[in-house]
């Protein structure tokens, strides 16, 4: 038997259950200290993704618990793109990436594991990051504790002026 070691996902299995089935963004949203939080703007949040596809995987979510682009409005939109493009900057400057996957999954059969609640996925990806676990075995390697992620970046979004 392998063993694959994610010791982050300890949280998940300590968390309290009476709250399982509330949204989880919705959740998250109610306390700035909440762990891996980045930065709180007047429409959204920006966080690390708990289930990293890649080392720096973060999330910029809007505060309103919708499904649909169409019931982001306006002021919500400009502040998501805006906040999309401020991470892409610190990203890039902190993991020295070769490039950034930005992405947005609608629905299930797109790929969305919380599909109830929007959240627009950006990914730093570097020039053979695809090793062959991936393509042998269906394994991605993060390599990187999110703490350490966390502790990377905090400050850079803590002075981030939009
Ligand atoms: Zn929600």
């Amino acid at each position: 038997m392998k063993i694959i070691y994610a010791p982050w996902r300890m949280d998940y299995l300590m968390q309290d259950k009476s709250k399982i089935n509330e949204c989880v963004f919705c959740v998250e949203d109610k306390s700035f200290d909440n762990k891996y939080m980045l930065y709180r703007g007047k429409y959204s949040f920006i966080k690390l993704n708990m289930f990293p596809y890649n080392c720096g995987h973060t999330l910029v979510i809007p505060y309103v618990h919708t499904k649909e682009l169409n019931n982001l409005s306006y002021e919500a939109g400009a502040e998501i793109m805006l906040l999309i493009s401020k991470s892409c900057d610190i990203l890039t400057e902190v993991y020295k990436c070769d490039g950034i996957n930005v992405g947005l999954n609608l629905g299930k059969a797109a790929g969305a594991g919380i599909e109830k609640h929007l959240h627009f996925h950006i990914i730093p990806r570097w020039e053979g990051d695809v090793s062959f676990y991936s393509t042998c075995s269906d394994l991605r390697v993060v390599c990187e504790l999110l703490d350490d992620t966390y502790a990377k970046l905090i400050n850079h979004f803590k002075g981030l002026e939009i």
